[in-house]
């Protein structure tokens, strides 16, 4: 295992400082390992995510090395080849788990920023008092821009918040987590060759939810209230001014009806199950409130924006793989986890077989059923 950090190095260099996870504690699990703290649903914070993978790699005896960067992985005729910055490896199979978000997205569109105003990636912020004082724009509106939108807001800056297609969900429903009630419903362990439209569900935005002690719900009414201003996709930026799509009420309104239809099948689950009578009744979140005339642009040259984070999502890096398995998306092309190429896997990525792949817990029947097949396939060959 090549590791070019040091154990749970994302969690130690590419998070911000507030984070902590927005999947509960007893859905931080690894193979052999679980969460038996106090605060099984409590959220843990970064320090103690990194923690808890440093105990899995010397629970699980891993043979990690880590300071070793992979700087290519070449095929050969009977496998691979792999060089690092610590010499050549030849190697019949490899598992790619460098992860899915080892760099921001940002889009092209920063370029046309004027010079004045700051720009700042999630992999850049570490707090709001990095951020000169006044207005921030945040773009994007998943789970890193909800979170930061309402910190940035919270230090006493005005936040405007850019919002697109979204995942809304409330962090509790009928009294239990929402992620919960997915996991309690079968959601997460669809398998991926169920899902009716996988290239969609695999680029599907992090839900808007955020890890508190307090379990709050962190949507765009909650943002609203803050003081947080609400305005459309961010659709170009022409001589100085960004301009927003409009149609909000639109955009709003289908993130309500996707969360409403979910929340029905929790309460079909919680029916057929037998279990009805264990919940609260059935309830529905207030619809988003839509601002009365979001503003369509704002002059980036004013003053009154003097930085902007991009909460535009993540991407995984594969700039040291020279084996044609690359999608024109630069995304791995695999099966499963079964990339397209001979003794070649990959675990780690969203939806690589079931929903909760996507999640730290998702690896362990990942990682179950793609070694079995790697295993095979050494054991067949002499
Ligand atoms: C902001 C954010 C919040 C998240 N919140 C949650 C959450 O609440 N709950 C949850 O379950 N999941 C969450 N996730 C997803 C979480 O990151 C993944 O579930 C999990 O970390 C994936 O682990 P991994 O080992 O596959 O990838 P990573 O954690 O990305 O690890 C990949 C490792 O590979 C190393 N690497 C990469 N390239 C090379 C190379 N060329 N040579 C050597 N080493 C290399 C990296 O240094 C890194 O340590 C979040 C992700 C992000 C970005």
């Amino acid at each position: 295992m090549l590791e070019r950090g040091e154990v749970a190095n994302s969690w130690r260099r590419e998070r911000w400082d507030s984070l902590r996870l927005l999947t509960p504690n007893w859905q931080s699990r690894l193979p052999g390992l679980r969460y038996e703290g106090p605060d099984p649903d409590g959220y843990m914070t970064v320090g103690e995510v990194t923690d808890f993978i440093d105990r899995f790699a010397k629970v699980s005896r891993a043979p990690v090395r880590t300071g070793v960067n992979v700087t290519s992985v070449r095929r050969t005729d009977d496998g691979y080849n792999v060089t690092t910055s610590d010499g050549e490896i030849r190697a019949r199979a490899v598992v790619v788990a460098s992860g899915a978000c080892n760099l921001p997205t940002v889009p092209p569109l920063k370029d046309a920023v004027p010079p004045g105003v700051e720009q700042l990636t999630p992999f850049d912020y570490r707090g709001p008092d990095q951020l000169p004082d006044g207005g921030v724009l945040v773009v994007g509106a998943s789970a890193t821009g909800v979170q930061l939108a309402a910190e940035i807001s919270r230090s006493g800056r005005p936040v405007t918040l850019s919002v697109a297609e979204h995942v809304r969900l409330p962090r509790l429903y009928r009294g239990r987590d929402v992620l919960w009630w997915m996991d309690a419903a079968g959601v997460w362990d669809q398998r991926y060759d169920e899902v009716d439209d996988l290239t969609r569900a695999r680029r599907l935005p992090s839900p808007q939810l955020v890890g508190t002690p307090e379990r709050v719900t962190l949507d765009l009414n909650a943002l609203t209230a803050l003081g947080v201003e609400l305005v459309g996709r961010l659709a170009m930026v022409r001589d100085g001014r960004a301009l927003f799509s409009g149609g909000l009420r639109n955009v709003f309104s289908l993130a309500d009806l996707k969360m409403n239809r979910l929340l029905d099948t929790f309460d079909e689950w919680s029916l057929t199950s037998g279990r009805d009578a264990e919940f609260g009744s059935p309830e529905r979140p207030a619809p988003t409130h839509a601002p009365g005339s979001a503003r369509l642009q704002i002059d980036l040259r004013s003053g009154e924006i003097r930085s902007i984070v991009w909460a535009t999502g993540f991407r995984p890096d594969y700039d040291w793989l020279d084996v044609p398995v690359l999608d024109e998306k630069g995304r791995l092309r695999h099966d499963g986890g079964v990339v397209d190429s001979p003794g070649m896997y990959a675990l780690g990525l969203p939806v690589l077989r079931r929903r909760k792949s996507t999640f730290i817990y998702g690896i362990e029947d990942d990682a179950r059923e793609v070694i079995g097949h790697l295993a095979g396939r050494l054991a067949a060959r002499p």
